[in-house]
């Protein structure tokens, strides 16, 4: 299953944000719920936008 890892915009630190079944179901739905929220492993909460996710898969 893919992982999706985001870098948080407070401190910087790469943090795995959600495994996805599906990426093209995962990228359609993002698009119409693209401003998601995000807290790393520090506890700061941000804004992501599908752009920001980084696929390691
Ligand atoms: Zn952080």
């Amino acid at each position: 299953m893919p992982m999706l890892m985001l870098k948080c915009k407070t401190c910087g630190i790469i943090f795995s944000a959600m495994y996805i079944p599906d990426m093209i179901e995962f990228r359609e739905k993002s698009h119409s719920d693209s401003n998601l929220i995000h807290s790393c492993t520090r506890g700061h909460s941000n804004h992501y936008l599908i752009e920001n996710y980084i696929d390691l898969s």
